[in-house]
């Protein structure tokens, strides 16, 4: 099992770790910073630094086999790692903080627009979510003027673990239809956008709204029946 650091701090940008496994899947490391393609959220990149200097670059990073484990995907070209060997993880910072920004902006604007999400998608330079809705409900200016709001607001953003038992007893707090919290370990993690949004999420996101800066919708469109998708990009 991956000890997954940046679940408790996302802020850290690296770490010390062992390396414990050097495969055609990929390396496995006892600890990392290194956050795992999920929940609409890209795998995290960087490298990893070895005693010695030399350096192995990560160009993704995915769980597998299992939610507890991580794999690290190095470069083509990189020198292979032996295990047992003590490197420090070092993600790409600059990217990653984009991805908590968008991550929590989609969260203020899953508070503003109360409707199921139907899906999400985070990159670099925007993020979208679809929701099942009346395309007339989306409204730019209104949703742009809800979300800046909340962002000029500072919520105090944080996480806590429930138990499940506690979960099914608020089947309200899962707001989205197609990415189901992570089960089966007895308990989930809840993230709590202080006053305004409260979810399972195992995303990574900033402590504070007013972290996420200028905020606007660069479209809405239809995406089907179900799905409306609303299309957000950041200053
Ligand atoms: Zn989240």
């Amino acid at each position: 099992m991956t000890a997954q650091l940046f679940r408790d701090d996302a802020y850290l940008r690296s770490c010390d770790a062992r390396v414990v496994h050097v495969g055609p899947d990929g390396i496995r490391l006892d600890r990392t910073v290194f956050y795992p393609n999920g929940g609409g959220q890209p795998g995290d990149t960087g490298v990893l630094r070895r005693e010695d200097g030399s350096v192995v670059t990560i160009v993704n990073t995915v769980k597998a086999p299992v939610e507890s484990e991580v794999l690290h995907l190095a470069a083509p070209d990189a020198p292979e790692l032996a295990v047992g060997e003590m490197v420090s993880a070092e993600i790409d910072w600059a990217r990653r903080h984009r991805h908590m920004r968008y991550h929590t902006a989609l969260h203020l604007l899953c508070a503003a627009v109360p409707a199921p999400v139907t899906g999400g998608q985070i990159s670099e330079d925007k993020a979208r979510l679809d929701f099942d809705i009346d395309m007339a409900l989306l409204d730019k200016d209104a949703i742009e003027a809800k979300v800046n709001a909340l962002i000029d607001a500072g919520h105090p953003v944080s996480t806590r673990w429930v138990e499940d038992a506690e979960l099914d007893a608020n089947p309200g707090l899962i707001r989205t239809m197609s990415v189901a919290p992570p089960r089966g370990q007895g308990v989930v993690r809840l993230v709590d956008v202080d006053g305004v949004d409260l979810q399972p999420c195992g995303g990574t996101h900033v402590r504070n709204t007013a972290e996420i800066g200028r905020f606007s919708v660069q479209k809405i469109r239809s995406e089907g029946w179900q799905n409306k998708r609303v299309i957000i990009v950041l200053e």
